[in-house]
């Protein structure tokens, strides 16, 4: 069988029309990342692009051979713009236009070079910068584990080394460029591997967006919209995996557990958004003491819980108090009027295998202990019976 590089054109040229329309797809179903919308674009830009130089090559007409090539060159500006995009960075034009501008300058005013020679050369370049521009984009974002990331970041490196070669062959050697490069040659490469990187590139970059959302959700899902803390469910799911750690490595494991004072009193005078104000404060006030370890978890209504593990009753006693100071000296004022917002506190702490549902219960039973003070304290509660059923609770 022979292999006619003027026929391979036809399915590259299918695969990537195929590519943008998947890809416009996934943006409209999904409509939220506007990457895919660029990259949709893209492949269309390429697509026709690749059609025009195609048809050009067939017909011998070099002028729809060169429109081709300079169109093709917004391909890799806009897969570029589009991983910005995917970074929410902003795209600036002037860079964006830079590869079509060099393309036509060495179009209009070749400088007494073969203007189609070097026309080219400059699509290549262009193709040669943006690609790896927008890998280096992807790698910048890492941090955000998406495992699409890194297959998208492999289909970029492979066609940006294809052109790469592609610039280099055509700066040595002087190509004909009225017929598609040989199937021998570096650029040849490019007629098997330009479908492989534009089903690879659309399919992973439509999971990756999709990753994202579904991320979003689960993290929504595990979040109080309102404090930014962990809801109750996170808050258990991620006790448990702490409490189990620490037992493991027998370090001590403790728990506070805060509730404002004289909360209901403070909505009736002030308004539930000023009360939905002050539970805001009073989570930022708690994030600014522990460390990162540490988990933070709404409990209910103005009652939120702390675990620390490896901490000694006494570092959560002094952490609890930190956040209790805190929190009554930096009360806001509405209208001139302060507003009396401070916090009771039970801690507890345990170096055995006390449940995390009987550390709660006795954090509990110092923070009514603190309220029965007078409001405004912190109370320690010691288990001192874990192995019997019934356990002591003292309150130190
Ligand atoms: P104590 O000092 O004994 O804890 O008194 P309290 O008024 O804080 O206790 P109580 O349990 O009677 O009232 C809790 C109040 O917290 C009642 C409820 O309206 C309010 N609350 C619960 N969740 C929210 C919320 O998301 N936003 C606002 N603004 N208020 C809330
Ligand atoms: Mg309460
Ligand atoms: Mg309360």
């Amino acid at each position: 069988m022979q292999l006619d590089p003027l026929t391979l054109m036809i399915p590259a040229i299918i695969a990537t029309g195929f590519a943008g329309l998947l890809l416009f797809g996934a943006w409209f179903y999904s409509n939220r990342s506007q990457a895919l919308l660029w990259w949709g674009a893209a492949n269309s830009f390429n697509a026709a692009g690749i059609a025009l130089i195609a048809a050009g090559l067939f017909m011998q007409h070099p002028i729809l051979t060169a429109v081709g090539v300079g169109i093709t060159t917004f391909a890799p500006a806009m897969f570029w713009g589009g991983a910005r995009q995917f970074n929410n960075a902003s795209t600036p034009t002037l860079i964006l236009m830079a590869g079509f501008a060099a393309w036509l300058i060495m179009v209009a005013f070749p400088f007494g070079l073969d203007n189609q020679r070097w026309s080219t050369v400059a699509s290549l370049v262009a193709w040669s910068i943006y690609l790896p521009a927008a890998i280096w984009e992807l790698w910048r974002s890492r941090r955000e584990a998406l495992a699409a990331r890194w297959p998208l970041m492999g289909f970029l490196a492979v066609h940006a080394l294809v052109y790469i070669g592609a610039t280099i062959e055509t700066i040595a050697y002087s190509p004909l460029l009225n017929q598609p490069p040989a199937l021998t040659s570096w650029f040849g490469i490019i007629h098997f591997e330009t479908t492989l990187f534009v089903m690879g590139s659309a399919f992973c970059m439509v999971l990756i967006c999709k990753e994202r959302i579904v991320q979003g959700y689960m993290e929504a899902a595990r979040v109080d919209p309102l404090t930014g803390t962990a809801n109750r469910a996170a808050f258990f799911e991620r006790a448990a995996r702490l409490c189990q750690r620490c037992r493991e490595q027998q370090a001590p494991f403790s728990l506070i557990m805060f509730d404002l004072d004289r909360f209901k009193l403070i909505n009736d005078t002030f308004g539930h958004q000023v009360g939905d104000r002050i539970l805001r404060d009073f989570a930022d006030t708690v994030r600014l003491s522990l460390r990162p370890n540490d988990l933070f978890g709404r409990y209910g209504g103005e009652e939120f819980l702390v675990v620390l593990p490896g901490a000694s009753i006494e570092t959560a006693y002094v952490i609890a108090e930190r956040v209790r100071s805190v929190f009554a000296s930096g009360n806001a004022s509405i209208e001139g009027k302060s507003i009396p917002a401070t916090v009771s506190a039970g801690v507890t702490s345990t170096h055995t295998d006390i449940p995390l549902g009987a550390m709660i219960e006795a954090a509990d039973q110092a923070m009514y202990s603190a309220k029965r003070a007078g409001r405004n304290r912190v109370e320690r509660a010691i288990i001192e019976d874990p192995a019997g059923d019934s356990k002591v609770v003292r309150i130190a």
